[in-house]
């Protein structure tokens, strides 16, 4: 840009800036509205992409989150504030995290593990209230799900048994198509050997 280019975008960005503050100054000068509210009494309302710490989901379905311990979200945090660890559970096949430490004095919310989540287990809070009287900020994301952890094992077994049962009597079904396809097959050349005997 030339220098004639550079002065119109300087003077651009002045002439936005000041149109925001001549807003603000229209809002609440002029038609006196509050900007200010009565907090703890009232509650802020938070805009849509409003992000705060990182969490686990609770899906409905499953009363649950749905981490299965594959730690991408560990290897591609660029603090190294994810610790965790995890792997087979008794009675299941689905893998599960059995040890979830996010350390929010490190995280800079820059939102790489939900990227990678490949079953999306992880979100942004909407938590604007923390505070604390050291820098200890070490949270076990796991807590809120500890004691529900064996209602989803037994939930997930049934699951999993009813897609093994399924898994079983379609390939049994295959396997009954095809050996009567075989027959009709044979029965067919057999049919038409015989005609060719005849004649
Ligand atoms: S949001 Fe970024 S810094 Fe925070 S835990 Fe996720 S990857 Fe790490
Ligand atoms: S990427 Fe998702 S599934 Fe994998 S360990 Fe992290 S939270 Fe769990």
């Amino acid at each position: 840009m030339g220098y004639f280019g550079n002065v119109f975008g300087g003077f651009g960005s002045l002439l936005s800036g000041m149109s925001v503050t001549l807003r603000k100054f229209s809002q609440t000068v002029i038609r006196r509205k509050a900007v200010t509210m009565q907090y703890p009494k009232e509650l802020p309302e938070l805009a849509p992409a409003y992000r705060s710490a990182i969490k686990l989901i609770r899906f409905e379905e499953s009363n649950s989150h749905d981490c299965v311990a594959c730690k991408a979200c560990e290897r591609i945090c660029p603090s190294y504030c994810i610790k965790l660890s995890g792997g087979k559970v008794e009675g299941i096949k689905k893998k599960r995290v059995a040890e979830f430490e996010m350390d929010f004095a490190l995280c800079s919310l820059c939102g790489l593990c939900l990227d990678v989540c490949p079953t999306d287990t992880l979100e942004y809070s909407k938590v604007y209230e923390e505070a604390g009287y050291n820098r200890d900020w070490r949270v076990d994301l796991l807590a809120e799900f500890r004691d529900y952890e064996e209602e989803f094992v037994a939930k997930q077994r049934v699951i999993e048994e009813k897609a093994a049962a399924e898994k079983k009597a379609k390939a049994e079904a295959a396997k009954k198509a095809k050996e009567a396809k075989k027959k009709a097959e044979a029965d067919e050349k057999a049919d038409n050997d015989s005609k060719e005997e005849l004649s």
